[in-house]
């Protein structure tokens, strides 16, 4: 088992705190390729976060790898996160002063990788997404679909068993849309990373192996 949550439950804080995730349970095994489902402000980003270990959760359990995820520092909560998790964006979250190649390899440089084969590697994974000869491109000399191919590799360049999309497709045209799931699925399988990908999209969520619906920060149907 890759995931297990066990009976979470967050609340945010403030004026009128918000339960968001209730009692909610989950288990994903390694090598998955998975859709959550739910409707606007049903608590998929959150749940995605807490995977993510980007948040916190109040109670309940988190396991990750065999790992209990529970009041981890800063610095660990980081290196966990950075060793085993890549993060795909809608809106991509490309540095905008970096160029392509420079985008895929940030995760290595804090990763201490030397620059010569952080560049190295960067320029093997552009290549694999077909992206070889935007290497020197700027995020804004780039269409949709490759500026979410750069994000992939960048995902992809620290070889994470475990990677989470928050609707990777939302910001693109429907072919792009179903170029980039077709990617996912490839890496899916040929680098067995378990992928989870929140979307609103029905199409997009059909060409996953399970979907996952949550309701009111309840799991409603699996
Ligand atoms: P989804 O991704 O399904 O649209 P979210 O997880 O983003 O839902 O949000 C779930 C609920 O929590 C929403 O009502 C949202 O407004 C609220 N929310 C999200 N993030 C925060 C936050 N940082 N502080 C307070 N409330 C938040
Ligand atoms: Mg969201």
């Amino acid at each position: 088992m890759l995931i297990e949550l066990k009976k979470l439950n967050k609340t945010y804080q403030g004026a009128q705190p918000l339960h968001v995730l209730k009692d909610l349970s989950l288990e994903v095994e390694k090598g998955e390729f998975i859709a959550i489902r739910g409707a606007s402000g049903s608590g998929k980003s959150t749940l995605l976060n807490v995977i993510g270990i980007l948040d916190n959760y109040d109670s309940g359990e988190y396991w990750l790898d065999g790992r209990l995820i529970k009041d981890l520092s800063e610095r660990e909560a980081a290196e966990y996160r950075n060793r085993t998790i890549g993060f795909i964006f809608q809106s991509f979250n490309l540095i905008n002063f970096k160029t392509a190649v420079e985008n895929v390899e940030l995760p290595l440089f804090y990763q201490g990788v030397p620059r010569r084969q952080r560049h190295e590697m960067a320029m093997e994974y552009l290549d694999r997404l077909g992206l070889k000869e935007r290497a020197q491109h700027y995020p804004n000399q780039l269409s949709g679909g490759q500026k979410q191919r750069v994000a992939i590799a960048r995902a992809l360049i620290t070889h994470p068993q475990l990677i989470l999309a928050d609707e990777p497709t939302g910001a693109l045209d429907t072919v792009t849309a179903r170029e980039v799931m077709a990617l996912l699925r490839d890496i899916n399988r040929s680098d067995h990373v378990t992928m989870i990908i929140v979307t609103h999209d029905l199409k997009v969520a059909a060409e996953t192996d399970r979907t996952i619906h949550i309701r009111d920060g309840e799991v409603v149907l699996d």
